[in-house]
């Protein structure tokens, strides 16, 4: 049994208050650890359940349950988020490290990396400062022995007086003993030792001495530092005592090598460019065909739909609003968006399971360093890839304040998925020949990167004038972990691609695009003057929509395209229908036609592109900056400043390709 639950829903409650009495009766062990070492994959396979595993730090802070069964005892098992040490640097480790220290748990499972011990025997101390009840799973053997690291757990086990199990996770190894270590710990099975209560050995919460340092001459800091340094040699000599390494192992050279080439100064950023364009290509190339065959069904689907509606006597003006407005914005977005998306996300998670991203970070550390921003930037705008809101949220990876609203306020010009299929698809229209030949995928291909890496280069100066003005500051440093290479389990990136991500990301389009079609609809059929509400505020438009290159009617489409970026192009289309020039759209051809005849040439097409990249974000990413800053200032800041970079660019290209 697997349910989501918050972290404020478990705090420890006195003796007598707790909220149920099954709650009452089972056994709470945490599953505590360090980012990144396989806390997740042992958290599914002890609970036989599977959920996401990805480790975007900076979700939203709420974590898994599950329950396994030993002996026959429950045992309630809570995933926290992955943590360092007890001095928290997120919202994540915040929450993690509260858990902890709230006593809610009757014993904790701290997993480390057996090939990075000494960081996980360093939380493993600074937990035994807690609780007596710590069982060490030592994760990842696999991974370690073909780097030649070998972990002698017994001799772990005896110096650390606690007891280690050796497990590889993803391959199932080691889980039956893990269970029955915590099942023994807790006192439930066997009779090593009676289950200990879990007790703070601090006088207080570690919390409340810093609120009040004077009592009783207790300080947080001084605790964590005083005792740091030395927790620090002591793991390291743990280790050393229990770890062995090969000479010569070909793995840790391959590591190496493949470092040499993917964090090199010259080639490190090529790589990075290229693997972009080829994941590109393959979106492209592959995206077009289903894109196609969606479309037609979707067109033979609506001739049927229509003759229903009409079979049953549904009136005209009903029958207009459900088909011309809802059903081809829906249609527009699944068979247009679908399938890149189905095919970027499972890439991109590729390379995120395959420990490529840390790496990109590393590449444009210094690019972001000498903007004045935080290298971490990096990730959060690959983040935003995916969606803007997820990217701002990711921001919380930041610590410094300075740099978190440098990266916030700069991640809209990473286009998301939303206006993924808009470039797509006006690059397939306007600038290559025929879409489906492998040059012109490849050239499209080229064409997305250019676009991408613009907004990243806009992003980057965007950064650098903030950082000179409004966000005055020196950068931070900070470590970043590059994890070793590995091989993606592609069932998992497919499901977690497709579930966590495509289906989410389609389904909160569908569900702003069917109430946006009918109100375009609506403003479409709804006269005003001589012609509609539609006509009339495109009309108005009109003169600052010609200005940046692009006319009223896509500016209007902007505009009412905020509460998702997916529907602008089906709002043009449904605009400029509704101004005469009625086309049959099932295919993409047939809306270039519709553009064309609209007056478009491939320069509207680039203005329209260069906007999309840098305008407003969406309606959820603005709630979201509110939230993340609590600031209406930096919310409105970040709407206004892609907005006048993308209004300085537009009309600078517009001018220009007119001069020309
Ligand atoms: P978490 O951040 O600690 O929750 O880590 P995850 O459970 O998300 O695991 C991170 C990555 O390590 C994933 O790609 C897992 O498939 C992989 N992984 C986890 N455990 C093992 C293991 O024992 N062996 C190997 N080879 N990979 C593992």
């Amino acid at each position: 049994m697997l349910r989501f639950f918050h972290f404020s829903d478990y705090f420890y409650k006195p003796e007598g208050k707790r909220s149920s009495a099954s709650e009452k009766s089972q056994v709470v062990i945490a599953l505590a650890g360090n980012p990144n070492v396989g806390k997740s994959t042992v958290f599914n396979r002890l609970t036989g359940l599977h959920q996401h595993t990805g480790n975007w730090p900076g979700k939203t802070v709420a974590t898994a349950e599950g329950f396994f069964r030993h002996g026959g005892v429950n045992y309630r098992l809570v995933d926290i988020p992955g943590m360092y040490s007890y001095e928290p640097h997120s919202a994540e480790e915040e929450a993690a490290i509260e858990f902890l220290l709230s006593g809610s748990a009757d014993a904790v499972i701290v997993v480390c990396d057996a090939g990075c011990l000494a960081r996980g025997i360093s939380l493993v101390m600074q937990t035994a400062e807690l609780t007596d009840n710590i069982l060490v799973c030592v994760n990842l053997t696999d991974e370690a022995a073909r780097r030649g690291i070998h972990v002698d757990t017994r001799k772990l086990s005896h110096m650390l007086g606690m007891p280690v199990v050796a497990t590889s996770a993803a391959h199932g190894r080691g889980m039956e003993e893990l269970a029955a270590e915590a099942a023994r710990l807790c006192g439930h099975s066997g009779a090593r030792k009676a289950k200990k209560p879990f007790q703070l050995k601090y006088p207080e919460p570690i919390e409340q001495c810093v609120s009040d340092p004077e009592k009783k001459g207790l300080d947080r800091d001084k605790i964590i530092a005083s005792t740091a340094s030395s927790r620090i040699r002591m793991a390291d000599a743990v280790c050393s005592g229990c770890v062995s390494r090969d000479r010569d192992n070909a793995r840790s050279e391959l590591d190496r090598r493949l470092d040499r080439i993917f964090t090199g100064r010259v080639s490190g950023r090529l790589c990075m460019i290229m693997l972009l364009a080829f994941v590109f290509w393959l979106t492209i190339t592959g995206a077009n065909y289903p894109s196609e065959w969606l479309s037609a069904m979707f067109g033979h689907l609506e001739g049927f739909l229509r003759n229903l509606l009409a079979a049953i006597h549904i009136p005209r003006i009903v029958q207009g609003l459900l088909i011309d407005g809802v059903y081809r914005v829906l249609t527009w977005i699944i068979s247009v968006m679908l399938p890149p998306m189905a095919i970027f996300f499972p890439l991109f998670t590729l390379l995120e399971d395959a420990g490529y991203l840390p790496r990109v970070a590393f590449n444009l550390d210094s690019c972001l360093h000498r903007c004045g921003a935080c290298g971490k930037q990096a990730l959060t705008s690959c983040m935003g890839f995916g969606c803007n809101a997820v990217g701002v949220t990711g921001c919380r990876i930041i610590d410094s304040p300075r740099e978190r609203l440098l990266a916030i306020v700069t991640n809209s010009f990473i286009p998301c998925n939303g206006r993924f299929p808009m470039l797509t698809a006006l690059i397939s229209m306007f600038l290559l020949g025929s879409v489906a030949a492998p040059f012109d995928s490849m050239l499209g291909a080229a064409l997305l990167t250019g676009l991408i890496c613009l907004g990243l280069l806009a992003s980057f100066g965007v950064s650098k004038l903030l950082s000179m003005t409004l966000l005055r500051g020196v950068p931070s440093s900070f470590t970043l972990e590059l994890p070793p290479y590995r091989k993606p389990r592609v069932l998992s990136v497919l499901f977690r691609s497709v579930f966590d991500r495509t289906l989410f990301v389609l389904g909160r389009a569908a569900a702003v695009a069917a109430p946006a079609g009918a109100v375009i609809w609506i403003m479409a059929n709804i006269p005003m003057g001589s012609g509609t509400i539609l006509s009339a505020v495109c009309h108005a438009l009109d003169p600052v929509g010609r200005f940046l290159g692009m006319d009223g009617v896509i500016l209007t489409a902007f505009l009412l395209g905020m509460p998702a970026n997916e529907i602008v192009i089906p709002l043009m289309i449904m605009a400029y229908m509704a101004q005469g020039s009625l086309t049959d759209l099932n295919d993409i051809s047939a809306i270039r036609d519709l553009f064309v005849s609209n007056g478009w040439t491939a320069s509207t097409a680039v203005c329209t592109m260069l906007f999309s990249l840098m305008h407003w974000p969406c309606s959820t990413t603005c709630i979201t900056i509110y939230k993340e800053t609590k600031s209406l200032k930096w919310t409105i800041l970040s709407i206004v400043i892609p907005t006048a970079a993308g209004a300085i660019v537009c009309a600078g290209a517009a001018a220009l390709m007119r001069f020309f």
